[in-house]
């Protein structure tokens, strides 16, 4: 299990036993967010966090308006995907600021962004009140610091994951499949999984 010494940061091993939490990171990307979304939405998976990449967002801000309208809630994953701890505060600050700015005027404001969130997550995961939406932010490779995430918990929820599907390094489905399945088992089936968007095949 990774450490999670920090305040506001949640990785899914205190989930209740077959409850699941599916993350997406990296996108919006115009072949495969298309294919994800889709996907969970015929299979009614309820919620499913998908964290973006800010000049993903700019590129492609009809994905995230799609997935966001539907419910799908939308994490905040930096503007360009650096190694935070290889970062000065201010670049850091930029990072988040910037594609906090990009995700909520895609969104219509603070008010439209993660409607799935404020009505019902918000009464499973504890979280500080002064989060502001998107509620959510993951630091690209997982990569962080208590420097960095003094920085970060000021405002947001950090998500981290105990379960890795590792599909970035790994492009077979049944492979993949047995990975998380395996890890579930392992942590008692219950966990947080992260999938890489860009890569990920369906
Ligand atoms: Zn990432």
């Amino acid at each position: 299990m990774i450490d999670t010494g920090y305040k506001n940061e949640f990785d899914g091993s205190n989930l209740k036993p077959g409850e699941v939490v599916i993350t997406f990171d990296d996108g919006p990307n115009p072949h495969l967010t298309p294919q994800v979304h889709k996907t969970i939405s015929d299979l009614k998976i309820p919620a499913a966090f998908f964290f973006e990449v800010g000049e993903n967002v700019e590129l492609y801000p009809g994905q995230t308006k799609a997935l966001a309208t539907e419910g799908f809630i939308i994490g905040n994953h930096s503007y360009s995907h650096p190694d935070f701890v290889k970062l000065s505060n201010g670049d850091l600050t930029d990072q988040i600021d910037r594609t906090q700015k990009i995700i909520t005027d895609t969104l219509g404001g603070p008010l439209e962004a993660n409607r799935l969130f404020q009505k019902w997550f918000s009464a499973i995961f504890p979280y500080p009140k002064q989060v502001v939406a998107p509620e959510f932010f993951r630091s690209p490779y997982g990569s962080r610091n208590k420097r960095t995430m003094a920085l970060v918990e000021k405002h947001f929820y950090h998500v981290m994951w105990n379960i890795d599907s590792l599909d970035w390094n790994d492009h077979s489905p049944a492979t993949i499949e047995d990975r998380v399945f395996d890890q579930l088992t392992t942590e008692g089936r219950h966990g947080l999984f992260s999938c890489t968007t860009f890569i990920l095949r369906l």
